[in-house]
């Protein structure tokens, strides 16, 4: 299928000033995916791994000191393609947010005007986006809000009087107003309780089913393992493991050691943290950003930066043991641990001769 979104080698810069000198801030480095109509990627890692900020890249929400590279084209029926990295001000504000990409916020009661109820604020935006009279917005307004589940009956409300699961049902009417073809939703389900996410995330898979693009932005797995049929992996900036959410979350399981870090982390899984911590991303190393917190690596790893060939960027992905009688992987039999192995793996000889030493 013909991509909506074509990201290539999107990289964001920072310039900073800390302790009297410059400092160039890699935030995001050579990103490159795909994303179709009708489909969810879902772009996941731990806080500041660089996730938002490719968000406000994509949205050109950047600040000022920051400094951008690659291109991310959007190409909508009806529409010229534009190239959301070099587009200006003018074309981003007039020709894409709201009306070909709606933008589903983190905080749903901060992204909303509190002193207004939200059936003025979907009125102004469907006026706004859609150019529709006065006299048809009385039906247009209901409408609007039918699409995101919101209840007719509390249209009348300020954002303060609603749920946590209502604000977010009003942010995302309000993102599909002009049925912007592409959705990128930042941490959608923050703050919210279990049952609350799990309704955010079905709304938004509804969303996805009825031929959206649907870009989600978040550190919450099982949120992701809802709605996502990709997963992109990102890690000190970089994607370090792209690949389809069914064999992410399902078997053989991710293949880069941070990913399978990632989803034993989570409490249905084996609940066991990631060891250490990321790395400062105006300080990264030349090779392997996860080495120091990898019980895989080897001397390679910190010397060479491995690409990312056939999804995963590691010189020594994971790789399932297959039952040689159906070629396909045995669930939970790995070459690795499940559960994060903590010495040399025997698979590769080579491993942890040089980091420990
Ligand atoms: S095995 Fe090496 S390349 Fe792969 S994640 Fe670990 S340190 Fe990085």
């Amino acid at each position: 299928m013909t991509a909506l979104l074509s990201v290539r080698d999107l990289s964001v810069r920072f310039t900073v000033r800390r302790a009297r000198s410059w400092h160039r801030v890699a935030a995001v480095t050579d990103v490159t995916f795909d994303l179709a109509p009708g489909e969810c990627l879902a772009l996941v890692g731990e806080s500041g791994c660089g996730k938002s900020v490719l968000a406000s890249a994509l949205l050109g929400l950047l600040p000022a000191n920051a400094a951008t590279a690659g291109t991310a084209l959007l190409t909508t029926t009806g529409a010229d393609g534009v190239d959301l990295l070099s587009a200006g001000e003018r074309v981003l504000a007039e020709r894409v947010r709201g009306r070909r990409v709606g933008l589903i916020p983190q905080s749903p009661a901060g992204h909303l005007t509190p002193v207004r109820t939200i059936r003025s604020q979907l009125a102004e935006t469907i006026r706004e986006l859609t150019g529709r009279p006065r006299a048809e917005l009385g039906a247009a307004v209901p409408a609007a809000a039918e699409r995101a589940a919101f209840p007719a009956d509390h249209l009348d409300r300020h954002p303060h009087e609603l749920s946590g699961g209502l604000a977010q049902r009003a942010a995302t009417a309000l993102a599909l107003v002009a049925d912007a073809p592409l959705l990128l939703a930042d941490e959608p389900t923050t703050g919210l309780d279990r049952d609350l996410v799990e309704r955010t995330v079905t709304e938004l898979r509804r969303q996805v089913d009825d031929g959206h693009a649907l870009l989600l932005i978040t550190h919450d797995l099982a949120a992701a393992e809802l709605v996502a049929d990709r997963v992109a992996v990102m890690y000190a900036g970089r994607i370090v493991e792209l690949t389809d959410a069914a064999s992410f979350f399902g078997s053989p399981g991710p293949r880069h050691p941070y990913a399978r870090r990632l989803l034993n982390a989570l409490p249905t899984r084996a609940f066991t943290p990631i060891p250490g911590m990321p790395p400062e991303l105006d300080a990264l190393p030349s090779g392997c950003a996860f080495a120091p917190r990898c019980t895989a690596a080897t001397s390679v790893c910190a010397t060479d930066l491995p690409p990312l060939e056939n999804g995963t960027a590691c010189h020594h992905p994971h790789t399932p043991i297959l039952n040689l009688a159906t070629d396909s992987p045995i669930r939970g039999e790995h070459t690795e641990s499940a559960q994060g192995s903590t010495g040399p793996s025997s698979e590769h000889p080579e491993k942890n001769d040089a980091l420990s030493s």
